[in-house]
């Protein structure tokens, strides 16, 4: 509470100032009436650049999914990713109109979806050192409903886990040193911006039929690999675009391009398999996506040798042969997949994920889980708290806030309980 008081006198607007109080009145009087006050405060308080959740929220940790355990997280929100996605969405239209699929299903007025990525300054209790990914709060259905909720990705730990490991994961499975090269060069940011329009463009392309019922009810328990097929398609036909090189968003269009597509085929193909046991189908929906995309245009290609199946020192590789063809496959997919969630064609969207998004083909799952096994990462991370720095002038007015990165948890701990502790050390 102490703290919450202080961050009260520094908020950026009045409605985060607002559930800031609501929140200290509520750790003062336990009232569970303040609590839900606070939380639709909370959840529609969203212009500020800086956010938090802070209480006890989650159920996980109760076997009886009653009690809350305490977590916070302080996050900024990700000023480079909010640009791109801002430029993105002012010309959705043209994504639209310049897009594969047929003139009948286009939106005359697209609206990009909104999307918000942050990065995490603090996190604490719960939320550390083993962090979420992505916060969607508040929980009580009837706040959402009445009031909305906010759903953020945390990009910086996104990234760190990508990053854990270093490179030699990637010079296992990319075929040669280009591949390599271009992934280290292009690969993040072309990842970035496959994000930004498979979310702001991607989900919001395209309409349905009048008078066809909603891919739930039409496609039925394909709807969601579909539609992440069709948004990943969105992004895939667009990222080696020269437009985006105009809209400033990509430095290289063929750099990105390679990147983009070298990662989506060796994923799709061949690393996401990692995450399965031998034996097993594919049952997660945006696995089936990234599967079924993948092998769809390695099959359709294969006459014009777009991809080609290499085997080198017994490893097996899909290597790209001609990029240029290969967006246009991503094109002719994403037309009929957006054809089949128009009209709601249940038997051509079935047909699709089971022949191409579920059976994985034995013999290079087999392989592929060997050539993983050299690489020991633990199943779960843990991440040490950035120590955050005020510089001061000769006045004591803060400057600046240096961010500095410690690297030993043990003694990030140590000096938390030294400084913070409440409890004392003997009774
Ligand atoms: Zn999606």
């Amino acid at each position: 509470v102490f703290w919450l008081e202080k961050a009260v006198t520094v908020a950026e607007n009045e409605k985060q100032a607002k559930a800031l109080k609501l929140l200290i009145e509520y750790y003062k009087t336990g009232d569970l009436k303040i609590w839900d006050d606070y939380n639709i405060v909370w959840a529609t308080s969203t212009e500020g650049d800086i956010d938090y959740i802070n209480g006890f929220i989650e159920v996980y940790n109760d076997p009886k999914a009653f009690r809350g355990s305490y977590e916070t997280i302080v996050q900024i929100k990700d000023f480079d990713m909010s640009k791109k996605m801002a430029v993105v969405s002012k010309n959705a239209q043209w994504f639209e109109d310049n897009s594969t699929i047929d003139n009948n299903y286009k939106k005359k007025n697209v609206v990009g979806v909104s999307y918000k990525t942050v990065n995490v300054a603090s996190e604490a209790g719960d939320a550390s050192p083993s962090t979420p990914i992505g916060v969607n709060l508040p929980n009580n259905n009837w706040i959402r409903q009445q009031h909305g909720s906010k759903s953020v990705s945390l990009g910086n730990l996104i990234e760190a886990y990508n990053q854990a490991g270093g490179t030699d994961k990637l010079k296992e499975f990319a075929f040669d040193e280009a591949e390599v090269n271009a992934e280290i060069k292009y690969g993040h940011l072309a990842d970035k911006l496959h994000t930004a329009l498979h979310e702001v463009i991607g989900h919001a392309s395209g309409k349905i039929n009048p008078g066809v019922g909603q891919p739930k009810e039409t496609l039925k328990n394909y709807s969601s690999t579909l539609e992440e097929a069709r948004a990943d398609l969105v992004g895939l036909y667009y990222l080696p675009d020269e437009k985006l090189v105009e809209m400033k968003l990509s430095p290289n269009a063929a750099g990105i391009g390679k990147a983009a597509y070298d990662g989506y085929i060796r994923n799709g193909l061949i690393t996401q398999l990692i995450r399965l046991n031998l034996g097993d189908d594919i049952e997660e929906a945006h696995m089936r996506n990234r599967q079924l995309v993948a092998s769809w245009v390695f099959e359709k290609g294969k006459k014009d040798n777009v991809i080609e199946k290499v085997v080198k020192n017994n490893k097996t590789y899909f290597v790209i042969r001609d990029y240029a063809k290969l967006r246009t496959l991503f094109g002719d997919l994403l037309r009929e997949i957006q054809r089949i969630k128009s009209e709601g064609d249940f038997e051509a969207g079935k047909a699709l994920v089971e022949t191409y998004g579920v059976k994985v083909d034995q013999a290079i799952h087999k392989e592929v889980l060997e050539r993983n096994s050299k690489f020991k990462s633990a199943p779960y991370s843990g991440f040490v708290n950035p120590v955050l720095v005020a510089e001061k002038d000769d006045a004591g007015n803060i400057t600046a806030i240096k961010v500095t990165q410690p690297t030993n948890f043990a003694a990030q701990m140590l000096d938390y309980a030294k400084r913070y502790t409440t409890l004392p050390d003997t009774n």
